[in-house]
């Protein structure tokens, strides 16, 4: 159960955060404790803190770095070839806790480009029952760079994933780095 146009899952298992339509994508989609509606710019993976994020497709690094924003430690990715909207697309992982990649960088698919963390906002209420299930993965599908405030630039992850895995998780293990061969038929693992 690949994504469209090539891409990978951003994580090995992936499942939406305690199985919520609330940590999908859409505007008003949360319900806030006094009944008043919010947006939500992407999807919510549930990810223990330090899991690997992988690259969802070939593409370059456009930002990675770490702001005092909610998004926290983060990384958008310009993906080669894949399109939504008409326009380019570009992934973005928020609330990272460590970065591996540099803007500029070039990416292949399914390379490791950081671990999953609590920077930015998002660190679980511990007032919330079973708070430990609220660690996760900001994920977001972009169709262009520059983004604001508020839902724009953003495009559902369903227009590569198809719907979200609420109820079962979706494995995509990546692939093992490439092995060099040489002359005499045996290998040389990549250094
Ligand atoms: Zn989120």
């Amino acid at each position: 159960m690949a994504g469209q146009q090539g891409t990978r899952w951003p994580l090995a298992s992936n499942r939406i955060r305690r199985g919520r339509a609330s940590n999908t994508f859409g505007e008003g989609i949360r319900v806030q404790t006094d009944g008043s509606r919010t947006n939500h710019q992407g999807w919510d993976f549930y990810a223990p803190v330090g899991t690997p994020v992988y690259a969802i497709h070939d593409g370059v690094v456009v930002r990675a770095d770490g702001v005092s924003g909610a998004y926290g430690n983060q990384v958008v990715i310009r993906l080669d070839t894949v399109t939504v909207n008409g326009s380019q697309a570009y992934a973005m992982y928020g609330h990272l806790s460590s970065i591996s990649v540099a803007v500029n960088q070039r990416v292949s698919r399914g390379d490791q480009i950081g671990l999953t963390g609590v920077s930015g906002n998002g660190e679980p209420d511990q007032r919330l029952p079973n708070w430990e299930q609220d660690y996760h993965l900001h994920f977001e599908i972009r169709d262009r760079q520059d983004v604001g405030q508020g839902m724009g630039g953003r495009v559902s992850p369903a227009t590569l994933y198809g719907s979200p895995p609420l109820v079962n998780t979706v494995i995509d293990i990546p692939a093992p780095p490439s092995q060099t061969p040489t002359t005499d038929g045996s290998t040389n693992a990549a250094e």
